[in-house]
């Protein structure tokens, strides 16, 4: 243990002891409070699989949608998993994407049509979309990348007292769960935008009023396995940081007035 001063106040520093006390709280709040997310998961998978039986009645309207959004033309390609060497959970329909990279739209249409409006929603935001929603997926992987570095920034043991002069990194510290729930707010919003677009473009290519209810439901729950790691990502990281501040930090020594 040593002390340090700040603005003529003298701290005392925390115990290692301490510090690992903090470490181990800090963690295992932050697995409690995500601990939800594979709930959320599993509630989405269930609602997709319940839809698989119905595929039929998707599937033409999904190759219709698909030919009338103009993404053709765009260059876009539709990869259906079933008859491609793709991943083995895109042939068994556990999975669908837009890669606006390959520009393809990979998914099993003999499994999940009903998904494949959505990937189209993703696909029409990069290509064809107003008011900056294209960058809004441009900023996905640095947003993933910046609320995963927050998850680290939360649990750094505090070497300064709370009224002590902050330099850059201590603000990113002090805001770190608010700035990984940001982070996350681009694909929050893209990944509604998509699912918007999705529902509109299956209505219009002739998918009736019940299955675009059945639709809803997964776009939702799809949507929740997002919000919810954002919220519940950034509660955990603002939580990690608050418990390693109160075990970290340096405390103040009561200032005593000398011998008599
Ligand atoms: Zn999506």
């Amino acid at each position: 243990m040593s002390y340090v001063y700040y603005n003529g106040q003298e701290y005392k520093t925390r115990a290692p002891l301490t510090e690992m006390e903090g470490f181990l709280l800090a963690s295992t709040a932050s697995s409690l409070i995500l601990s939800p997310l594979p709930y959320i998961g599993r509630s989405f998978q269930k609602q997709i699989n319940k839809e698989i039986p119905n595929n039929h009645l998707y599937k033409d309207s999904f190759i219709r949608a698909f030919d009338v959004s103009g993404l053709k033309d765009k260059g876009v390609k539709l990869v259906e998993a079933q008859y491609h060497d793709v991943p083995l959970e895109y042939k068994l329909g556990h999975q669908a994407c837009y890669d606006p990279i390959q520009k393809q739209v990979v998914l099993n249409t003999d499994k999940i049509s009903s998904a494949g409006f959505h990937e189209l929603g993703h696909a029409l935001n990069s290509l064809k979309s107003k008011y900056g929603i294209k960058y809004l997926s441009k900023l996905r992987a640095p947003g993933y990348i910046i609320a995963g570095l927050m998850e680290y920034f939360a649990i750094f043991s505090r070497k300064k007292p709370k009224g002590a002069p902050r330099s850059f990194s201590d603000v990113v510290e002090d805001n770190c769960g608010k700035i990984a729930f940001i982070a996350m707010l681009p694909t929050v919003i893209e990944e509604a935008v998509a699912s918007f677009r999705g529902v509109n473009l299956a209505k219009k290519s002739g998918v009736n009023d019940a299955l675009i209810k059945n639709m809803k439901k997964i776009y939702l729950k799809a949507h929740a396995t997002y919000s919810g790691k954002a919220v519940l990502g950034g509660l955990a990281v603002y939580a990690s940081r608050k418990i390693m501040d109160l075990f970290t930090r340096p405390k103040p020594v009561p200032q005593s007035f000398g011998d008599w």
